[in-house]
């Protein structure tokens, strides 16, 4: 075995090689890019060293800076992860090269499945079922239209060089054809540098079976069953589970036995991913499978093969590489029961999916399932790479056990600072298609509308949420569950508002903190009275609203405050921090500073006069910058404070000069 290994990946598949390798004794090396410098990754291993900017390019994809390090710090082996150099054949050459061994396949496994077409035609060679189509070289476009019409519609163009569904293209009729084939070749071109595209029938009813792969150095090639992923958004995988739904054993025996032919034919070893097609318009049949493509590496979603088989492919990745067999036969394999994987993602499902970046002020997820991930609380979610946060893997004696798990897993992970996936992967888990099984990779498609935009939080949320982007209790963070409760503070009866931004509304909300934890809401012309009574085991703060009560954990992060209650995440934006006074408090001659800070501007001098509303004093406090505004007409009498003084809360920053008694 190793002694030492180069982990040229970031992020949670990083992580999750180190602590394979460390129960194996394998010491690890890690690198990193400037945006990395504090990474998990590069906290777990052994050693770490820098490899460039945080450009992919000019970093993780940068094989000679990666060959160097290898050099530098004796490795003696490269594993890959998954993305990045992992399916390029000319960086396996170059670790060959520099005498170190690649944890893969060879170059030439990867160059074999590397393009969709050759790799369709060397399956046909092999005798494994392939999806009905045209993938041979002849690119004119009259041709390929020829060929759509013998397939029949609707029809898929494929980038022969594609991955990530980029250069795939639909097409329902004749007629719209050869705009497709143009605008595929246009995504081809620019993303892969190759417009070729291959023509296939397009399924009815598709589901994404794969069947995981491994093969050794000495010829041995076994399957570790099936994995569903046929819940995707776009063409890409949202939540994967094993074993598939409703599979038979003689499709599974199928399938497999499809899927190591796939492997022997191009002398595989290492981990590998056949992906096949199936037309489930029947029903799953043993005659309605295609193979669609080869992955040449580790997919993200292997912990749900782990989880039913009880082995750790990591483990049998380095076995293999180190030259030893593999470590058990096809007869000794088994499933144990079902698994999933949700992808937490840093996007917003209800923005077309849109990447959110930001520093993560909270990163809490629950202990009782498996969870792989690179991030802690502060760091920074940035958009140089995959915005994927953590992986959530459950497991469970039967599918709904596993899927309860899941569900409950995804409603415990309290993530805040970015936009994430999580409310729209627990609406997933409940949907009932979903969760009978009968699922299709339409299916997030069609039940788009409800799955995707996160509900609109109500009014007990919505004033929780004001209560936080006031300031008027700490952030959920710290060991001390009390401390969550230490900033309910009398600031005295008036009335501050403050205007938020939810799911595309806006709310203004005015709230007036009692004693003990007791607040008066108005949210437009609704009244509330609530007391938050302390934290219930997990940390939350139960809100006593008089006729029922919520649990919720409450997160402020400069602008934006996170509610998490009722198994849905709620984020609102404040859009301006005023300490205005409502009409119930009228008067008052002195303005106090709510909270402790620093204040920044003075707006006003001795003498002036002032319209209520009117901003006073600008200042500082816990990252928020805070206008406080005249809570009436009136005059300046006297002014206490300048910029840059620090003060405490209740001082009192400005005087307005007396009213007349009426
Ligand atoms: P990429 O390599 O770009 O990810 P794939 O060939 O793996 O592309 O296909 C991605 C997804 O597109 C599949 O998981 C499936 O949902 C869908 N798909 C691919 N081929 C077909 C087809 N012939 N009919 C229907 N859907 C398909």
């Amino acid at each position: 075995m190793f002694r030492k290994i180069l982990i040229a990946n970031r992020g949670e598949i990083a992580c999750r090689i180190i602590r394979t390798a460390r129960k194996l004794g394998i010491a690890t090396v890690a690198v990193y890019s400037d945006a990395d410098r504090a990474a998990l990754h590069v906290q777990m291993a052994d050693e770490a060293f820098r490899l460039g900017p945080a450009e992919a390019a000019r970093s993780y994809l940068d094989i000679a800076a990666i060959i160097d390090v290898c050099r530098r710090s004796g490795a003696e082996a490269v594993h890959p992860g998954y993305g990045f150099l992992s399916e390029n054949p000319d960086f396996v050459a170059a670790v060959e090269a520099a005498g170190l061994v690649f944890i893969g396949p060879s170059a030439s496994a990867i160059r074999a499945m590397g393009l969709k077409d050759a790799a369709k035609a060397l399956m046909e060679q092999a005798g494994v079922p392939v999806v009905p189509g045209y993938h041979g070289d002849n690119q004119e476009t009259d041709f390929l239209a020829a060929q759509a019409d013998a397939i029949g519609y609707p029809v898929l163009i494929k980038a022969r060089a594609g991955g990530g569904g980029k250069g795939m293209r639909r097409v329902e009729r004749a007629n719209d054809f050869a705009a497709a084939l143009a605008s595929a070749r246009r995504e081809a071109e620019a993303s892969f540098g190759d417009g070729r595209v291959l023509v296939e029938k397009y399924m009815a009813k598709p589901r994404h079976i794969e069947v995981q792969v491994f093969g050794d150095r000495h010829g041995n090639v076994v399957h570790l069953f099936e994995r569903d992923c046929s819940a995707q958004r776009r063409h890409q995988k949202v939540i994967e589970e094993a074993p598939a739904p409703g599979m038979t054993a003689e499709m599974r025996e199928a399938m497999g036995t499809a899927a190591v032919r796939a492997a022997q034919a191009i002398g595989y070893s290492g981990a590998g991913t056949v992906e096949f097609i199936a037309d489930v318009s029947d029903g799953l049949r043993a005659d309605r499978f295609f193979f669609m493509e080869m992955n040449t590496r580790l997919q993200v979603e292997h912990p749900v093969t782990e989880a039913i088989t009880g082995l750790d492919l990591v483990e049998w990745q380095l076995r293999v590489a180190a030259g030893e067999p593999l470590p058990k036969r096809q007869a000794e394999l088994a499933i144990d029961g079902w698994a999933f994987e949700a992808r937490l993602y840093a996007e917003n499902p209800a923005r077309d999916f849109l990447p959110s970046t930001g520093r993560l002020a909270l990163f809490e997820v629950p202990g009782d399932v498996r969870i792989d991930s690179g991030v802690r609380a502060g760091d920074e979610i940035t958009a140089f790479y995959d915005p994927m946060i953590a992986k959530v893997i459950a497991h469970g004696a039967d599918r709904t056990e596993a899927l309860g798990r899941l569900a409950g897993a995804l409603a415990r992970c309290r993530i805040a600072g970015v936009t994430t996936n999580a409310g729209f992967l627990g609406r997933l888990c409940r949907e009932p298609h979903f969760s009978a099984g009968d699922v299709d990779t339409g299916l997030i498609g069609r039940e788009a509308a409800t799955l995707l935009p996160n509900p609109p939080a109500g009014l007990p949320v919505q004033a929780l949420a004001a209560i936080a982007a006031l300031g008027l209790v700490e952030p959920a963070t710290g060991d001390d569950p009390w401390g969550r409760l230490r900033g309910f503070r009398l600031w005295g009866p008036s009335w501050q508002a403050v205007r938020l931004e939810h799911e595309g509304r806006e709310l203004e909300v005015r709230v007036a903190a009692g004693e003990g934890g007791r607040f008066d809401v108005a949210i437009d012309d609704v009244r509330m009275s609530l007391a938050l009574r302390g934290t219930a085991s997990d940390g939350a703060i139960l809100a006593d609203f008089g006729n029922h009560s919520l649990a919720a954990t409450i997160v402020r992060d400069g602008l934006q405050a996170t509610v998490f209650a009722d198994g849905e995440i709620h984020v609102f934006h404040a859009e301006e921090m005023a300490g205005l006074h409502g009409e119930e408090e009228a008067g008052g001659d002195v303005l106090a500073a709510p909270m402790p800070g620093v204040v920044r501007l003075v707006s006003v001098v001795e003498g002036a006069a002032v319209v209520k509303g009117d901003p006073l004093v600008t200042m500082e406090a816990m990252k928020m910058e805070l206008v406080l505004a005249a809570p009436r007409d009136g005059t300046v009498e006297a002014v206490a404070v300048a910029a840059g003084d620090q003060v405490a809360e209740g001082a009192v920053l400005l005087r307005l000069v007396a009213e007349e008694p009426e």
